[in-house]
């Protein structure tokens, strides 16, 4: 039986979660009794440097899970095509089915992370103009950073998909860029992740979290993002509970 949305989210989560698609390093996909809806359930697993630092951070699904849904509502609002429905039971998130892209898509406004270490750049600078860059979703690689020929070559996805990606992209930075300045946030850099849904059009998937985003608190240029995990730095907890205070708790 095919399933409306409706009917999905009035349902309890243990009701509709059916089979584990897959398991990642921070959510699980679970398939729904519809097709072409999906369940992503937000865990409390860490990971950095391609999965080589493993770890928990207490309570992380629960916030990411606030977090990204304010978001995605937020982008949903603005009219960008999203993959998300309805946020259901604190960690799990329904959301439409995609046929998601080998590629990730980075936005930075500040320099900080790899393209300090790898341009030799001071961290902290903001960029005279914002980069984009793809990588490769390949942790065994690396995440090694691809341009158009790449992803041509590979048939990562088409070209003309390539083009609205970039679009989509500069698009969402300008509007998380006042969105999290309202929140006084910087929006250092991100990443996203896109897919085609079964009717063939360009969809915005996964997270947008701080997992996925470095986010500066304004004033004190405090680090509320993994970098807390991902160098040691303590307080990691306390960092997302913060983010999520900040854009979670708007009512
Ligand atoms: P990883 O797989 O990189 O370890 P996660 O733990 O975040 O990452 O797992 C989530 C997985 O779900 C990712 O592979 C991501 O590409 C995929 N994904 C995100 N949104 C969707 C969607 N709407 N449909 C299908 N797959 C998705
Ligand atoms: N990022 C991510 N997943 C990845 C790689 C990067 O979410 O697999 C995010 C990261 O959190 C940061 C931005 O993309 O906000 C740029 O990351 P960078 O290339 O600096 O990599 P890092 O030094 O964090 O490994």
């Amino acid at each position: 039986m095919v399933e409306g949305i409706s009917d999905l989210v009035s349902r309890p989560v243990e009701e509709i979660k059916g089979e584990l698609l897959h398991r990642g390093k921070a959510k699980e996909l679970y398939r729904t009794p519809s097709d072409d809806l999906l369940l992503m359930e937000f865990t409390d697993e860490a990971t950095a440097f391609d999965g080589d630092k493993k770890g928990t951070i207490g309570r992380k699904g629960f916030y990411n899970s606030h977090i990204s849904a304010a978001i995605f509502r937020y982008l949903g609002k603005c009219g960008l095509n999203t993959h998300f429905v309805e946020q259901m039971e604190n960690r799990y998130h329904l959301v439409r089915a995609l046929e998601m892209f080998e590629l990730e898509v980075v936005i930075r406004n500040v320099a900080a992370g790899s393209l300090v270490r790898r341009l030799g750049l001071e961290e902290g600078i903001e960029l005279s103009r914002p980069i984009l860059e793809f990588s490769y979703k390949d942790d065994d690689l690396g995440d090694p950073w691809l341009n158009r020929y790449h992803i041509r070559t590979l048939n990562l996805c088409t070209e003309e998909e390539v083009v609205r990606i970039e679009e989509d992209a500069w698009r969402i930075n300008a509007m998380l860029r006042d969105y999290f300045a309202e929140r006084k946030l910087v929006l250092v850099d991100f990443k996203l992740e896109f897919g085609r849904s079964s009717d063939g059009s360009l969809v915005l998937g996964d997270e947008i979290t701080p997992d996925t985003c470095r986010l500066w608190d304004m004033e004190s240029a405090e680090k509320l993002d993994k970098d807390r995990f991902r160098y040691d730095m303590g307080g990691i907890e306390d960092a997302y509970q913060e983010v999520y205070r900040r854009v979670a708790w708007e009512g």
